[in-house]
């Protein structure tokens, strides 16, 4: 059976999803059972999704970013 810090180093090959049938069977049983890993697991899966969003965001002009600064200040 893996031990919590067996999943949080393989969680990464496990979200991606590894072709190793043992170790996602092995995850699959520790995450049944731990609620720590499951929410780390969680965690982990919002994380990349986060980063893949911004990654995907074009970086803001100067000018446009000065815009918007404005803007905020104005309404405070
Ligand atoms: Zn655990």
């Amino acid at each position: 059976m893996l031990k919590c810090k067996d999943v949080a180093h393989r969680a990464g090959e496990y979200l991606e999803g590894s072709p190793d049938k043992r170790l996602k069977w092995q995850m699959r049983l520790h995450l049944a059972m731990c609620r720590h890993c499951r929410r780390f697991v969680r965690h982990l899966t919002l994380t990349q999704d986060l980063s893949t969003s911004v990654a995907q965001f074009e970086p803001c002009s100067p000018d446009k970013s000065q815009k918007i600064v404005q803007k905020i200040r104005s309404k405070s």
